[in-house]
């Protein structure tokens, strides 16, 4: 793992610092706090390129990392971002699996078309960062409980959900993310009742 030095980023969000952790020629991003509380506030977000810089309104990605940005600075805590983009198939295979969605299927049933897994994405080397800060213990910002239990060392003492307002056109991938990934989304009331659940 190779890391880089710390740089200042000032954002719309707050002022943050910037590191970078490199592995396997993917370049990883640590967004973090100046003052990072004993047990921190994390976010581990996976890039979304759609999401998190187009707008896209297919997914809930830009939404969660402005949500995760605005509450780090609030609290103290840092974002990992993770570069494995499309649940770790890459932005290629994710526009082939965006179009299979076009034609009907959800998420999950479009990768597995594309002969890769649900999920191909690989944590490994949040751990390694997250030792690498001197931390032991975090809060995590998170709707995954998967994610919670890919820790050795890291004890989350705390999961906190992320609270995204569902559109017209993530709500089916989020009903894919709650029923097929095993995701704790938090619905309102009006997103139930217009979907019937
Ligand atoms: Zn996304």
């Amino acid at each position: 793992m190779k890391i880089s030095e710390i740089a200042n980023l000032p954002t719309k969000y707050g002022k943050f610092k910037i590191q970078s952790f490199m592995e396997n020629d993917k370049e990883h991003l640590v967004i973090f706090t100046e003052n990072l509380p004993e047990i921190p506030l994390v976010r581990i977000h996976s890039e979304c390129l759609t999401g998190d810089a187009l707008g896209s309104l297919k997914c809930d990605c830009g939404e969660q990392l402005e949500y995760a940005l605005k509450e780090v600075n609030k609290q103290g805590g840092m974002v990992i971002y993770l570069r494995q983009e499309g649940r770790g198939i890459g932005l290629f295979n994710k526009v082939n699996a965006y179009a299979l969605q076009d034609r009907g299927l959800d998420t999950v049933e479009a990768n597995h078309q594309l002969g890769f897994e649900a999920d191909m994405r690989d944590f490994s080397i949040v751990e390694k960062i997250l030792k690498h800060f001197g931390i032991k213990k975090i809060k995590l910002l998170t709707n995954n409980p998967k994610k919670e239990f890919s820790f050795k060392d890291i004890k989350v003492i705390k999961r906190i959900p992320i609270i995204i307002k569902p559109n017209p056109y993530n709500i089916n991938y989020l009903k894919t993310k709650k029923e097929k990934l095993g995701h704790k989304i938090e619905f309102n009331e009006k997103w139930r009742n217009n979907n019937g659940k």
